[in-house]
Formats: C-alpha cells, structure tokens, sequence
C-alpha cells in the first residue's frame, strides 16, 4: 500500500522525501487557470523516480457543463494534461466530476462526460488512466452522491474511466463513509486511488474543506478502513505543509499497518 501526499510542483521529489511518501500528487499548472502544461526538466528524474506520480487536473475544468465555453476547453485542457502526465510517467490523471448548471438535466451532464472520452479517443486515445473524483458540493454535481455517480458511470465506465475516492468529500457530500468501497466498486468497479482526507465541514455540509487526519469531522479509522478494502494507494491533501502531511502519513501507515 503506498501513501503519499500532494504537493507543490517546483520539486515534487524532494517534497516526497522531506514527508517520507511513496507517492506524490501535483498541479502542472495554475488550478485556476485555462494554461496548457509546459515540459518539465525533472521529467526524466521523475520517470526513473521510485515514488509514484500522480497529477491533478486544474480545478476549472468541467467536461459536464452545458456551457461551451467552459465545456470545449476542458476538453482540450483534460487532454493536454493527460498528454503532460503521460510524460512524466504518471499513475494517472485526477479530474473533478464536475456539474451542470441550476436547473439543468443532469442527464446532458454525463452525456458531456461520454463526449470528453470520445474527444480522447478522435485525439489518439488517452495516455494514461483518467481518475474521476467525487465531489463535496453543489446539487448538480456528476460524482457527489453515489446515485448520480452511477449514472455517469453507464456514460463513462465502457471508456475505461477509472475512479479516486476523495473521504472528505464522500463525508461532506452526504456519503457515510462505513462500507463505502463496496457501495463504490459496486458502481464503479475500481477505486485507483484515495484521497485521505479528514473533513472540516460536518456530514452532508456541501463543504469541501480538507483537514489532518483525526483533527476534523471524520473518524480517522474510517479513512484507514477505507483505504484497506480499497487495496488503492492514498494521497493526504492535507494542510500544515511537511509536518501536517508527514504526521498524517505515519498515522495511516501506523494504522493501516503497512
Ligand atoms: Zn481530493
């Protein structure tokens, strides 16, 4: 089982060794931003590296929407991230289920997602495994409450969309935590990684707001549990820096026994 944590991108590395991870999860770009990614120097280093490399699409991204102007260059931005990722040697590619507008069909929301993988496909296929993430807020969203996880999944499962299940968004999405791999891969068939996260906002708040492990909402035996019946590396998106991050790293090897 291999833990790790996310990190900042100017030197993924080195941030893996000061926390003592296995794996590590970063941006190649702004978040926030519509940027397509640049290459890397430490592309060939973090190829031959021995920890485990995960990236995070930007947060803008929203393949779902009905909205063009978002939809087209998410799209496109998902695919020159997949390509970026690929390069580095990575595991796979984190993106938001992402969500449609008030009052629209959520429905148009997931026949989108089919699309985005269709696009993929017309631009040579996709590089590495896509992992869609569940979802903390919003009434619309594809992949915050496990019964509209499901319909995206009749969309998006043929394309061999994989999943990673984020634990303080499953909580604060109203999603109880006991026995939620087996309520995932009944859905999804797979669970590619997790995100260990403890919750600041309480259950079903809507709030995405991560925490350390047993400082928040969320019993951290549950996070434990639910990476054991995942059998999936975890990433901690935790916050207080290499101290936080390592503390909540020792605490899941500890626990988990790994
Ligand atoms: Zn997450």
């Amino acid at each position: 089982m291999r833990i790790g944590a996310h990190v900042d991108s100017a030197d993924p590395l080195a941030e893996a060794t000061a926390r003592g991870a296995e794996a590590v999860q970063f941006f190649l770009t702004d978040p926030q931003g519509y940027k397509s990614p640049k290459p890397r120097e430490d592309a060939e280093r973090l190829r031959a590296s021995e920890v485990d490399v995960y990236i995070h699409a930007p947060y803008i991204i929203n393949v779902a929407t009905l909205n063009n102007r978002i939809r087209i260059p998410s799209r496109k931005l998902l695919m020159a991230h997949a390509k970026a990722a690929a390069e580095l040697g990575a595991k796979g590619l984190i993106v938001h289920g992402g969500h449609v507008g008030a009052g629209a069909d959520l429905d148009a929301g997931f026949a989108n997602w089919k699309k985005a993988f269709e696009y993929a496909e017309n631009d040579g296929g996709l590089p590495l495994p896509v992992l869609i993430e569940n979802t903390a807020g919003g009434d619309n969203a594809c992949a915050r409450r496990f019964d509209a996880l499901a319909r995206l999944w009749e969309a998006v499962g043929p394309f061999g969309a994989g999943f990673c299940l984020d634990t303080c968004h499953a909580y604060a999405g109203g999603e109880d935590l006991v026995g939620i791999v087996d309520r995932v891969k009944s859905i999804t068939g797979r669970i590619d990684l997790v995100h260990a996260n403890d919750s600041k906002g309480g259950f079903d708040s809507g709030q995405d707001r991560h925490d350390n492990l047993g400082s928040g909402k969320i019993d951290p035996e549950l996070v434990v549990a639910a990476i054991r019946a995942s059998g999936a590396p975890a990433i901690v998106e935790t916050p207080g820096g290499v101290e936080g991050q390592a503390a909540d790293i020792a605490l899941l090897r500890e626990r988990a026994g790994v």
